[in-house]
């Protein structure tokens, strides 16, 4: 029969262990919902066009140049928002 070593952790010890694998847990949720806030407010902002009439700003799908402004009807080029 085949003795397995065990390795001695103290309860201090293991709640340190424990405590770390929480930041690190955490730290990793913040960066991948930070990542993906970045995703969406550049895809809202490449999708906005605003109307060079009547200067409504609206949300397009398409992916054609030209789009038709919902207000006025006016045709409009997608242009892109600088962040500012
Ligand atoms: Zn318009």
């Amino acid at each position: 029969m085949e003795i397995i070593p065990m390795i001695k952790v103290s309860l201090s010890d293991l709640i340190l262990i424990g405590m770390a694998l929480g930041v690190v847990l955490v730290c990793t949720l913040w960066v991948v919902a930070v990542i993906r806030d970045r995703r969406l407010s550049q895809r809202i902002r490449n999708n906005t066009v605003f109307c060079r009439i009547c200067g409504s700003a609206y949300q397009t799908e398409s992916t054609t140049e030209v789009t038709v402004c919902p207000v006025c009807k006016t045709p409009n080029e997608k242009n892109t928002m600088s962040a500012i």
